[in-house]
């Protein structure tokens, strides 16, 4: 076996993963291939979260079977959160995998490989990166299968964090995103953040995932005090009503939500927010939506609105519970509702357009053509293309032409 090649699934969590075992695969001296036709090894790490990605993720494997059933040497390994979803390791029993791992469990590709006693090395390349603070969730919300995929929530010690933190920087990274499935529960969030915008003055960070109820109170004065810091506020609220959040087991209510976008809306730097909602939840009245749709329009600060379906997830509380009450929302009033919230962000971006029109603000160049403002995660949020050429990792200070949808046009400032 030569050389290897790693597709990815799913979210940023999983990219940092693929990157350590890239860092491991390097390590036992394969190639990294570009092309996956070319490689020897192919390792597929999975998403699980919901049914349309465990099906994605089954499709995939089938592929990557195929693959290995048309050539010879030829390995797969899966990994990732199939294997963590299933008790059967996610593999079907299938004798064509040549290693299954689950969520955390880069060792056992260590051993296969013969490298195990070395210390993975997060490998990777590109303008931006992810780093991880914190690995699971104890959260348990009604509705989530991820406290089971991925286990309880453990913090990163902070020097580990900052590690790899010099590592992603040393390897090229201009902005690094740290992540894990609730960062604000990190008891050293706030001081890790302080240490790497200290010590990569040039690179910008972002921050994913603050679970609410754990909003760190000192993280508004670092949105003020570090420029570094993108002033960018990722919050999964979930929902603004006081019922489907206690249904959703969240631990807060409207007032706290409130609370904090009153402190992000007060300070002296503007903050983009973006929420991640979930609409069509069992029991979500009318009241309930309507709700939902006022605090949403209440926030000059809010930026994006990523809204979700409620899926029912086997396994969950509230799989058992909608099914036991059944009051689960009508698939049609569900997609009206969605409907109504994919407008509504338009509309947000459309103040936010105006709102930008005739300033100076900074976009990161991902490529020579298109790039992201402080105020947008990258792949996630609004991409930025630029009217000519700019070199790859660079930020210039940069006018709107235009804006419509998920989409600007910037022109470099003179
Ligand atoms: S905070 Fe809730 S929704 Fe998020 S990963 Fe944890 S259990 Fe799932």
């Amino acid at each position: 076996m030569k050389s290897f090649h790693i597709i990815t699934l799913g979210c940023p969590k999983n990219q940092v993963d693929s990157e350590i075992l890239a860092g491991l695969c390097l390590g036992a001296g394969l190639r990294f291939r570009k092309d996956p036709e070319k490689a020897d090894l192919l390792i597929l790490n999975t998403c699980a979260f919901i049914e349309p990605a465990v099906e994605e993720s089954l499709e995939r494997l089938g592929e990557l079977l195929d693959w290995k059933a048309a050539g010879e040497r030829r390995h797969v390994i899966l990994a990732g959160c199939l294997p963590g979803r299933y008790d059967d390791d996610g593999s079907g029993g299938l004798e064509e995998i040549d290693l299954v791992i689950g969520p955390g469990g880069h060792h056992r590709l260590a051993r296969w490989l013969g490298v195990e006693g070395r210390l993975p090395r997060q490998s990777g390349s590109g303008v931006y990166r992810y780093v991880k603070i914190a690995e699971g969730c104890s959260n348990r919300c009604s509705y989530c299968t991820i406290p089971d995929i991925r286990g309880p929530f453990i913090p990163i010690e902070a020097a580990s964090v900052v590690d790899s933190v010099n590592q992603v920087v040393g390897q090229g990274a201009r902005e690094v995103g740290l992540v894990a499935q609730d960062s604000g529960a990190h008891p050293e969030l706030t001081g890790i953040l302080d240490s790497v915008t200290a010590l990569h003055p040039s690179v910008w960070f972002r921050l994913y995932y603050v679970h609410p109820a754990h909003f760190p109170a000192d993280l508004p004065g670092l949105f003020e005090s570090r420029p570094n810091l993108a002033p960018y506020l990722d919050m999964p609220i979930q929902h603004a009503s006081a019922t489907t959040l206690e249904r959703m087991g969240r631990g807060y209510g409207p007032d706290r939500l409130s609370r904090i976008m009153e402190t992000i809306e007060g300070l002296s730097r503007p903050v983009a927010v973006r929420f991640t909602v979930i609409t069509g939840y069992p029991g979500e009245t009318d009241r309930d939506f309507h709700c939902l749709e006022s605090f949403l329009g209440r926030w000059p600060s809010l930026r994006h609105i990523a809204a979700f379906p409620w899926w029912p997830e086997e396994g969950t509380t509230e799989y058992e519970r909608a099914a036991l009450q059944g009051d689960a929302v009508p698939g049609h009033e569900a997609g009206q509702r969605l409907s109504a919230l994919s407008s509504l962000g338009e509309s947000i971006y459309h103040s936010w357009t105006e709102r930008l029109m005739g300033q100076r603000f900074p976009v990161m160049a991902d490529t020579p053509l298109t790039g992201h403002s402080l105020y947008d995660a990258p792949e996630a949020d609004l991409q930025a293309t630029f009217t000519s050429p700019v070199v790859p990792g660079s930020v210039v200070m940069c006018t709107l032409v235009s804006g419509s949808g998920s989409e600007m046009v910037v022109d470099k400032a003179e």
